[in-house]
């Protein structure tokens, strides 16, 4: 669209957004000709949790930069930079001048988490003790390892822990520094249900008792909604411009951003609005057996886990979300039914040929993205596997660069790619959701779906964006038990069934926003959820 038809576009197919003329003269920053400008700067407020929303590649990370004193904005004068007074000029008589004074002066310190955990191992040797011993400026160790559920690992040598671990050692580092301004680029990835609220939770005291200025990019909009007072919405070209916008409240930012349409701005960032169907769970069609499994048990030894799985059926050409704490034998059960690992009891009579995405993808080789899709399956290339795979995946721009410089988000776009593109019995997603920015989450969700029915697959999913589940599964498989002590699977059950024996382990209901349906965490102790928990109505209430 361009800013004028900003009710309906009617060329749906146009993304690239024109740039608002009022804000063409006036970047924050650019870093040279041609090359990405930035508009606007999130004003971190103290006390306050600021969220930012909006896709990968649009400058999140260069305006935290500016704010964290490592980038001095040029205001798109790349060639020749103006001096900080000029800067200063520039933002004289808002809060960012002040922020700016401050930092100038040294008198603001700041920590940040990065967005990728994954690179932790590479820039830290030792163990968690070391690492995290080596932040704890507040003195709050103790407490926040004990909340996050860090100590079995503490003597555990870095590199060896998996991506939810280092994802909280890596939350944990930044919040145990006594700074004023913290910035964490994702805390969800890796992270189930449980970990993202705890997570969530710590952050908010931070703000509220500590009195400090945090601000978070995420893209779990229910975690989002939970975490944040404001909401900067991020919008723009990706990796050609970017717009900061003026803080909005939380609910009408993600509204606003969902919708495609900024109220303030008058700007139209996107031609079609993110819909969230209030739908009742879908219904169950009765469709042939693909799998048929019984009652089994797995120990991985004395006093080490163990898993209890009821017998079930998995059907033909169904998506069937999986949902559960981490560590609570998800991944023991699939390699069960895979046939790559034995049960202590029950007998698998199953022998599924099963094409896997793991949680933690290692595509990292020097191979061009083509080359590595070529070699999986002779579709590459053809019109259907274009409209099925590669469109909805966003991967036609990045198909000539190496896998290896590939950012989180292609990655894992990647390897949902190549995942689906196998031939195989059924496919198993491990947390596709994990660095997708909320349009490409509901891209994502789309091409899983439709690539179920029209190649009549079957798919089990994996994740613990709520949202996620609700708009890709038909049936739920429930998960639950003691993470790493002993876990139990109940057979596969309709929707509503699911997420209420799901949510009620976790205390957590939902409830409907009015205006756009789309799911939000109730209060705990509010009204609604007294009356949901009441009548056991945890996500399909009303
Ligand atoms: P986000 O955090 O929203 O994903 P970034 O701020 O990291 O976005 O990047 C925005 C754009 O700026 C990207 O296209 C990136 O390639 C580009 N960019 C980042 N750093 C530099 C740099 N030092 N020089 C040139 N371009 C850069
Ligand atoms: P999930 O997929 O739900 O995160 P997993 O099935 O990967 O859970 O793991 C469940 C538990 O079993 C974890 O505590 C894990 O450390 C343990 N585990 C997994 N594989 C092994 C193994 N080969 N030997 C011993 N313990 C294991």
């Amino acid at each position: 669209t361009c800013g004028i038809c900003v009710e309906k576009c009617p060329f749906d197919a146009i993304e690239i957004i024109n740039l608002p003329s009022e804000l063409e003269e006036h970047p924050a920053h650019r870093y040279g000709e041609n090359a990405f400008s930035l508009y606007g700067l999130p004003t971190p407020q103290q006390g306050q949790v600021t969220g930012i929303l909006g896709p990968n590649g649009i400058g999140k990370t260069t305006a935290v930069r500016i704010l964290a004193g490592e980038l001095m904005p040029n205001l798109g004068e790349y060639a020749d930079p103006p001096d900080f007074e000029a800067v200063l000029d520039e933002y004289r008589g808002t809060e960012k001048q002040t922020y700016l004074e401050r930092l100038d002066e040294g008198d603001l310190s700041v920590s940040r988490k990065p967005q990728y955990v994954d690179e932790i191992p590479s820039q830290f040797d030792g163990v968690t003790r070391e690492l995290l011993e080596a932040t704890d400026e507040r003195g709050v160790l103790d407490e926040l390892v004990e909340r996050m559920e860090i100590g079995p690992v503490m003597d555990q040598s870095i590199d060896s822990l998996s991506g939810g671990e280092l994802q909280r050692v890596a939350i944990i580092a930044c919040l145990a520094r006594d700074a004023d301004f913290y910035f964490l680029d994702e805390i969800t990835p890796y992270l189930d249900i449980g970990q993202r609220v705890t997570a969530a939770r710590i952050i908010r005291e931070l703000a509220d008792e500590g009195e400090k200025s945090m601000l978070v990019v995420e893209h779990d909009l229910a975690i989002l909604d939970l975490l944040a007072d404001n909401l900067n919405i991020a919008y723009g070209e990706p990796g050609a411009y970017g717009v900061v916008t003026d803080p909005k409240s939380v609910r009408n930012g993600i509204n606003e951003y969902l919708k495609g349409y900024l109220e303030n701005e008058n700007m139209r960032v996107r031609p079609n609005a993110i819909k969230f169907e209030e739908h009742a769970p879908r219904p169950v069609e009765k469709g042939q057996v693909l799998a048929e499994y019984p009652d089994m048990e797995m120990s991985y030894g004395e006093g080490e886990f163990s898993l209890s799985v009821d017998g079930g059926a998995i059907r033909e050409n169904e998506v069937l979300g999986i949902v559960g704490p981490n560590g609570i034998g998800k991944s023991t059960f699939a390699k069960m039914l895979a046939g790559n690992l034995e049960p202590t009891s029950g007998d698998v009579d199953v022998d599924l040929d099963i094409s896997y995405k793991p949680q933690y993808i290692d595509i990292a080789q020097p191979m061009r993205v083509d080359v590595f899709l070529q070699s999986i399956t002779d579709q590459f290339g053809s019109s259907y596997w274009d409209t099925e795979i590669a469109q909805p995946l966003q991967l036609n721009r990045i198909m000539e660069q190496n896998l290896e410089d590939l950012s989180g988000g292609e990655r894992q776009r990647v390897a949902i790619a190549a995942c689906l593109s196998e031939d195989a019995d059924l496919y198993l997603l491990d947390e596709p959701s994990a660095h997708l920015d909320v349009e490409q989450r509901v891209q994502a969700t789309r091409a899983i779906r439709r690539y179920a029915e029209r190649q009549d697959a079957t798919v089990m999913v994996i994740d613990h964006d709520i949202y996620m589940i609700d708009l890709l599964a038909d049936r739920l498989q429930v998960f639950e038990g003691e993470p790493a002590k002993h876990g139990h699977a109940t057979p596969p059950q309709e929707m509503r069934s699911g997420m209420n024996e799901f949510l009620s382990n976790l205390g957590v209901t939902f409830r409907r926003d009015e205006r756009t349906k789309r799911p939000r965490v109730n209060k705990p102790g509010s009204q609604l959820d007294k009356q949901q928990r009441k009548d056991g109505e945890y996500y399909y209430a009303n």
